[in-house]
Order: C-alpha cells, then sequence, then structure tokens
C-alpha cells in the first residue's frame, strides 16, 4: 500500500520553529541512513539520527523531544559530511536542545530546571542556550 504524507498538514508549529533555527528542511532527506552509519554516537542513544528526522517528517516531534538523541549528540559533524542531500542533523539536534532549554519562550531561567535534568544536559547546550537567552531576572 503507499502512504503519501502532506507536509503541509503534518508539519506543525514545533517542527517549523526547529527548520526555522536550524536553517534546515526536514523533507531533504531521503532516508538512506547514511548519517546513523556515520555516527560515533548511536549506542548511547535511543532514537537513531536518521529516525530523528523521519519522526519530524511525520509530524511525531513528541517522540522526538522525549528520546535523548539531541543530548549525546556532540555535533561532531559526521552525519553532514557523508549526507547525500546535505543536510546538517548537527544543526537540527542543536536547535531540538535549544527549543527545550527555552521551554517555548524567548529565554530561559536555569532555576526553574531540575537539578536530575541538569546534570543530564550536556554543558555545552546549557552554555550556549545561556548565552542567547538567558533570563538574570
Ligand atoms: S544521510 Fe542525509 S538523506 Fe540520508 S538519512 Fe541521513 S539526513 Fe537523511
Ligand atoms: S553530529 Fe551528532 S548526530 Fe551527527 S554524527 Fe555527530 S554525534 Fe551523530
Amino acid at each position: 500500500m503507499r502512504v503519501k504524507i502532506d507536509n503541509d498538514k503534518v508539519r506543525n508549529d514545533r517542527i517549523q520553529k526547529v527548520e526555522e533555527v536550524s536553517d534546515q528542511s526536514v523533507y531533504k532527506c531521503y532516508q538512506c541512513g547514511k548519517c546513523s552509519a556515520a555516527c560515533p554516537a548511536t549506542p548511547e542513544m535511543d532514537m537513531l539520527p536518521n529516525q530523528v528526522i523521519r519522526y519530524l517528517q511525520l509530524g511525531l516531534d513528541e517522540k522526538v523531544f522525549a528520546a535523548n538523541t539531541p543530548w549525546i549528540c556532540a555535533s561532531c559533524l559526521q552525519c553532514m559530511a557523508v549526507c547525500p542531500k546535505g543536510v546538517d542533523l548537527a544543526r537540527i539536534m542543536e536547535a531540538i536542545r535549544m527549543l527545550q532549554l527555552r521551554k517555548g519562550e524567548n529565554e530561559i531561567e536555569l532555576r526553574t530546571f531540575d537539578k536530575e535534568y541538569l546534570e543530564r544536559a550536556p554543558q555545552i547546550a546549557l552554555i550556549s542556550g545561556s548565552r542567547k537567552f538567558l533570563s538574570l531576572a
């Protein structure tokens, strides 16, 4: 059976925001899987890099935002180097981290994050989020 996906219907506001922040289109990906084959961090990930894109294509951003994959991604750019479609997955991962830290707001307040979450989040993501959006209020 052939299933046709209407991109405009499945692309919700959060997926649009991921695309806007990362400056990447998730619909460029044709699921060859080369990114996941090249990624050195997949043993620690609960969702493969190409699956992150696939779920976003299908409008299943809840699954992506619940996965540990964007937090495990080390921005090493191996995936981008091998992608035949020029998709910069590291930027997509960074956008997902940033949107989670911002919680939909245009700023973050570190005091509102619980200790367990802060211990799990890579320092680089917190520092980058803080630089861009820290609330000192
Ligand atoms: S390498 Fe590129 S085209 Fe292939 S699955 Fe990964 S993101 Fe998609
Ligand atoms: S940038 Fe992230 S997703 Fe891409 S290969 Fe490196 S660790 Fe894996």
